[in-house]
């Protein structure tokens, strides 16, 4: 007999999830289908690992470059990749734990297994059929793989986590966050890492005191970073190393390649035309601003809908997509607009609302005006190994509002949070001037800015 549910998650990652518990708090009937592992790419492939991975360079950092100037006489004896994986892991393992109680204590049905559609109203799964009044479509992506001869020598950033060896040496393919945060975490880990990028840097899409700091700093700290590089090859020798080559005619020999130009998303295997949803040419799913496909009681949300592809977008979105099926809160929207975002580089890079370009288009040149400081920052500067710290607000019209909040290093990961309550809340120059600083801080910066 086919079981019925109120409301359907396909997926199990960050936005299956967060819909499928808020929706049972609201007392719906809940069922959740997860192909893999609960928790999806943030949890198993995604931000989790890469954030204890980054952890873990912070910790190498500490004790290379600063541990000495701070007065302690350190040795190391060896650094073990295959401990630091394994402690990623079992933390891992325990934040499965959790999902399952708090699954289990919302009384949602897990249903493990890759779901297919049926029609608009049923899918499949290992041959069982359940049916339901809402269905969201929450599968997020894979990472791209790049279509040039030998491509299936390197790997990718899932490939990454299932390293239980170090490689002595990297080259990362890709401009983006993955890249950048990879090629880091490597290089402070001790890998001879490479950055290949196809055009002139990464992350060129940022405010450009983000990119070219960026870039600056990871060639000061030893990653070379190759530019107008785009792949053309990959050879593996006699003695297994590979020959990554390039379109503009140079090479390069490494131990290990990794693809990180972009993830593709997960709508092709689902049967998504027995819905009558079709998804756009890249096989992301249209949605309106309730996450309502084009088919009634069909919703998508998350990196599915290639809009902006962060966790706790997919977390928030999934929520309010609950509370308006099942909570009776019918007039509440996710915002894209100025959401706040870490990259996990060295140093991080904090980056909230319009770049200083994309200001100047928007509101023109003579109503934008830009505060920027640079300075070492503390905890560096009282070693000899310096690293510096850059920050940027961007103001538009005659009271000076905040579109803008850039910055790049230590500590940038958690100071965004907070300014960016303030830029919701539309906080103006003269808001944050009045707001007295912590001192010693690096935030404080953001306060004192002339
Ligand atoms: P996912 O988390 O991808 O979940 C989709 C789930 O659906 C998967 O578990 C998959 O197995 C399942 N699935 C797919 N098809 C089916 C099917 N037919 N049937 C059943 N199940 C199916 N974001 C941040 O905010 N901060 C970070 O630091 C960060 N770091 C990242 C690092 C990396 C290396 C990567 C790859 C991503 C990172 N992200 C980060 C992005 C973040 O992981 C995603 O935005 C987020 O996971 C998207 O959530 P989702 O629910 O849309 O999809
Ligand atoms: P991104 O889309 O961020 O970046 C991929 C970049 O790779 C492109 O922008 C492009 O840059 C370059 N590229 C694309 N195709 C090729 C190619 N064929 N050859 C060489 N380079 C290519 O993708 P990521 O995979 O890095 O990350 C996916 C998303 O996951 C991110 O956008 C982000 O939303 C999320 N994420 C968030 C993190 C966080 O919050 N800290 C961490 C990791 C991921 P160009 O055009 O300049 O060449």
């Amino acid at each position: 007999m086919t079981q019925h549910f109120d409301y359907i998650s396909i997926g199990g990652g960050s936005g299956g999830i967060a819909s499928a518990n808020r929706a049972s708090m609201r007392g719906a009937k809940v069922a959740l289908i997860e192909a893999k592992h609960m928790g999806g790419t943030c949890v198993n492939v995604g931000c989790v690992p890469k954030k204890a991975m980054w952890f873990g360079a912070q910790v190498a950092e500490a004790i290379h470059k600063y541990s000495a100037d701070y007065g302690f006489d350190v040795t190391v004896n060896k650094f073990d990749w295959g401990k630091l994986v394994e402690s990623r892991e079992a933390y891992i393992k325990r934040i499965h734990g959790s999902y399952d109680r708090v699954l289990a204590n919302n009384k949602i049905t897990v249903i493990n297994g890759f779901a297919k559609f049926v029609n608009a109203n049923t899918v499949e799964v290992d041959g069982v059929q359940y049916t339901a009044d809402h269905i969201t479509i929450a599968t997020g992506g894979s990472p791209t793989w790049p279509t040039i001869e030998g491509a299936e020598l390197g790997i990718d950033s899932n490939g990454f986590f299932d390293l239980t060896e170090q490689p002595k040496r990297t080259v990362v393919v890709g401009a983006g966050y993955i890249a950048v945060e990879l090629a880091g975490v490597l290089h402070s880990l001790g890998t001879e890492t490479k950055l290949a990028v196809r055009k002139h840097m990464a992350l060129r899409n940022f405010d450009p005191i983000l990119s070219e700091t960026l870039a600056e700093m990871m060639t000061e700290e030893g990653i070379e970073i190759l530019t107008q590089s785009t792949p053309s090859k990959v050879v593996k020798q006699a003695d297994g190393s590979l020959v990554l080559h390039f379109e503009n005619g140079t090479s390069v020999e490494t131990d290990c390649v990794i693809w990180a130009i972009g993830r593709t998303p997960a709508t092709d295997n689902i049967n998504i035309e027995s819905t009558g949803v079709t998804p756009d040419a890249r096989g992301y799913i249209p949605v309106n601003e309730h996450h309502e496909t084009n088919v009634k009681g069909i919703y998508a949300l998350g990196d599915i809908i290639g809009k902006i592809e962060l966790t706790p977008v997919a977390v928030k979105s999934g929520r309010i997509l609950a509370e308006r099926l099942f909570g009776g809160i019918t007039n509440v929207v996710m915002d894209y607009t100025n959401v706040p975002t870490v990259v996990f580089s060295h140093p991080a890079i904090g980056t909230m609302g319009l770049s200083e370009p994309e200001a100047i288009a928007e509101y023109g040149a003579e109503n934008v005006k830009v505060y920027t400081s640079s300075f070492a920052a503390m905890y560096t500067a009282v070693t000899s190994h310096r690293q510096m710290t850059k920050m940027k607000l961007v103001c538009a019209g005659d009271n000076e509002k905040v579109v803008g909040i850039h910055g790049i290093g230590l500590g940038m990961d958690e100071i965004l949070q907070g300014f960016g309550v303030a830029m919701k809340m539309g906080a103006t120059k003269a808001d944050f001037d009045s707001c007295v600083a912590i001192h010693p801080t690096s935030s404080e910066e953001f306060v004192t800015l002339t």
